[in-house]
């Protein structure tokens, strides 16, 4: 299996558009501290799987040469915009049915609040929702983790034979399910948007600090999500210590 961080930035990516806070500054003069929102494709032996869709999705597709149609499923781990609102690219093309994953808790939330936008992709055949079941084919698991009460939020579990990759990069919360099913996995991706509550206060944003997770995960982690207020190299320096990792975009890991 091979895991492409294709954004780790958190909603409003590096630079966030209008911020003039210094580490906004430095990315719009250097490219590689520029980081396009969080989504990661997955390619298994058998499946290319994308997780999250958000408003830079199309840069991401095309900057590795891919076409929507080369998309087995799309899972959406929640509906905030920076993790959902890249669906609505899918209607630029021909409909090509792509199916999409999302959690049963988000689909029963639809019955009372309709997304208008996807019921539109859906009714002219751009968007194919599917339900867990279906993805199974696929390797696909989801578990529910808690975040932002009015999103309902799922980690997604990918597995093929070469192992099992968890991408959670919104979490207000680690539950005791969440630690049973991390304790089977072999790469870990999490919320990394705040180090700690210095600069934001994370909790509030339901957001769990790396400070707090890495304690209660003791485990390799890679982190992603990140936000513009963050000290990446504070970070780094703190994650190489606990054996964990800050993802950039574009970097890419193997399972064997
Ligand atoms: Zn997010
Ligand atoms: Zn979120």
């Amino acid at each position: 299996m091979k895991i492409t961080f294709l954004g780790t930035g958190a909603n409003g990516g590096l630079p966030q558009v209008d911020c003039d806070c210094k580490y906004c500054r430095a990315a719009l003069k250097k490219k590689n501290k520029q980081r396009l929102r969080s989504s990661l494709l997955v390619e298994t032996k058998r499946s290319r799987i994308l997780l999250d869709c958000g408003p830079d999705f199309r840069q991401q597709l095309s900057g590795v040469g891919l076409k929507i149609r080369d998309l087995d499923l799309i899972v959406i781990t929640h509906f905030h915009f920076d993790h959902a609102n890249g669906l609505i690219e899918l209607s630029g093309g021909r409909p090509c049915k792509v199916p999409v994953l999302v959690s049963e808790r988000v689909r029963r939330l639809w019955k009372r609040f309709p997304n208008q936008e996807i019921e539109y992709m859906v009714k002219s055949g751009f968007v194919k929702l599917v339900s867990e079941d279906n993805a199974k084919k696929c390797g696909v698991k989801l578990v529910d983790v808690p975040h932002d009460p009015g999103f309902p939020t799922v980690a997604v579990i990918v597995s093929d034979s070469s192992g099992k990759v968890w991408y959670s990069p919104d979490v207000s919360e680690i539950t005791e399910k969440m630690i049973k099913e991390i304790a089977m996995i072999d790469v870990v991706v999490f919320d990394g948007t705040f180090l700690n509550e210095n600069t934001y206060p994370a909790s509030k944003f339901n957001h769990l600090t790396i400070e707090k997770s890495v304690d209660i995960l003791k485990r390799e982690v890679i982190y992603t999500h990140v936000n513009h207020s963050e000290n990446v190299k504070e970070i780094e320096n703190f994650l190489r210590a606990k054996r964990c990792l800050l993802a950039r975009d574009g970097m890419m890991v193997t399972l064997k």
